[in-house]
């Protein structure tokens, strides 16, 4: 019997990561800043790093994805009580990045590919009045990013852009994170550049930069930044960006540097493993899995298929056979949120029954995460499980929910 790989294994951290990390930790420079005329080191590296490959002029490294997010509304101009659009299919730290801002937030539907539905945005955008989108490209799922750029210019609508899933993805070789005023990315241990925590922000405008660099807590040494804005842009802002302590540690910048080098490899890999199980599951009976355009190139480092025709007990006891045979399944339909499950019944201020066709499509809809390594024998033996273990749930009698 071939032994499963654990699905929760986060990617590696390359030797090269470790030796940088390890010479830093000799100096004991781990903060970013350095009064007596530091360069900004290993930050200011990443940030100039970032910026090339996301093809955006500034980069803002910070401790996370969520400190990215709420910076990134808070520079946009968002203020409380502000409505805030955000599509129905994402993770908790989206809508708790609006609740740090004190906005609130407007749903939008998401289509049966799991993107967001543009019909219902021009609607919801209009009954609202809200100025901001925060986009999720959740499991890296994108929508048209072209027609939708021409949409939020035709709504006034700023597009912020969480690209947490989508490092390393494009749309018509154009990459995710330069469609909207900013885009933000995370490192969490999870996600394609593995730290344990860190994010990054990215922008084309002088304005967001200078309000990110300062309040990600600069004091007055943003001149060791990585891409800074001009001077004046900076003495603008200065005296109206409070420090929140959101910087990036310069150990976290070591960690992410060589990782940068690996992505194309990284997102090979992933994207081998996923296609390989998802051809699988779209002949198998029952399956339902999200068409992808061929302007997208991915970067699925995890996997989303669909049992629509499940009842809410036999995606209960899907789940459960699926755990007992070694694939951790995971479930956008569980009534109590669980680990990293979350689904717009969960989140505070946001309303559910205002997405009606995204809470549908979460009820039968379930998630593996894809490890790096993964060979085809391994991707065998997960869609034979997956597939016999919807065998076995088909029988189950339909139990109330
Ligand atoms: C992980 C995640 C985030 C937040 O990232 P952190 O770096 O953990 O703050 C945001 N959006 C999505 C979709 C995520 O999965």
């Amino acid at each position: 019997m071939t032994v499963l790989p654990d699905l929760g294994r986060p990617p590696d951290i390359p030797p090269e990561a470790m030796a940088t990390a390890t010479a830093l930790l000799e100096t004991g420079r781990l903060h970013r800043y350095a009064e007596a005329g530091g360069s900004g080191g290993m930050a200011a590296e990443l940030e100039r790093r970032f910026a090339r490959l996301t093809g955006r002029r500034y980069a803002v490294a910070v401790n996370s994805c969520g400190s990215a997010l709420f910076l990134a509304l808070k520079a946009a101009g968002v203020r409380p009580g502000d409505p805030v659009l955000m599509n129905a299919f994402t993770l908790g730290p989206v809508p708790g990045a609006l609740d740090h801002a004190g906005a609130r937030p407007v749903l939008v539907e998401i289509t049966e590919d799991l993107v967001l539905d543009m019909a219902d945005l021009r609607t919801k955008a209009q009954a609202s009045g809200a100025r901001v989108l925060m986009l999720s490209h959740m499991r890296g799922h994108l929508c048209d990013l072209e027609e939708l750029h021409r949409l939020c210019g035709d709504l006034s609508i700023a597009l912020i852009e969480d690209c947490a899933h989508s490092l390393g993805a494009s749309w018509n070789s154009q990459p995710t994170g330069s469609f909207g005023v900013a885009g933000c990315f995370s490192f969490q241990s999870g996600k394609h550049v593995n730290t344990g925590e860190g994010g990054v922000l990215v922008t084309d405008d002088d304005d967001i930069a200078a309000q990110a660099i300062l309040h990600s807590g600069s004091y007055m040494l943003h001149g060791q930044n990585g891409t800074v804005p001009p001077a004046e842009v900076m003495a603008r802002w200065q005296g109206f960006c409070g420090n929140y302590s959101m910087r990036m540690s310069a150990l976290v910048a070591a960690l992410a540097l060589p990782q940068l080098g690996k992505l194309s490899a990284r997102v090979a890999d992933w994207n081998a493993s996923h296609d390989r199980i998802a051809a699988r599951l779209r002949q198998a009976e029952g399956f339902v899995l999200p068409n992808r355009p061929t302007a997208e190139a991915y970067a699925q480092s995890s996997l989303q298929f669909r049992l629509p025709a499940f009842s809410h007990g036999q995606m209960r006891a899907y789940v459960d056979s699926a755990r007992a045979a070694g694939v951790w399944v995971k479930w956008f339909g569980i009534s109590a949120p669980e680990g990293y499950s979350s689904n717009p019944g969960h989140w505070p201020g946001a309303r559910a029954s205002d997405v009606p066709r995204a809470c549908t499509i979460q009820a039968t809809l379930c998630d593996i995460r894809l490890p790096l390594g993964m060979t085809a024998p391994d991707c065998d033996a997960i869609a034979d499980i997956l597939i016999a273990v919807a065998d076995t749930a088909r029988k189950v009698k339909h139990a109330p929910a």
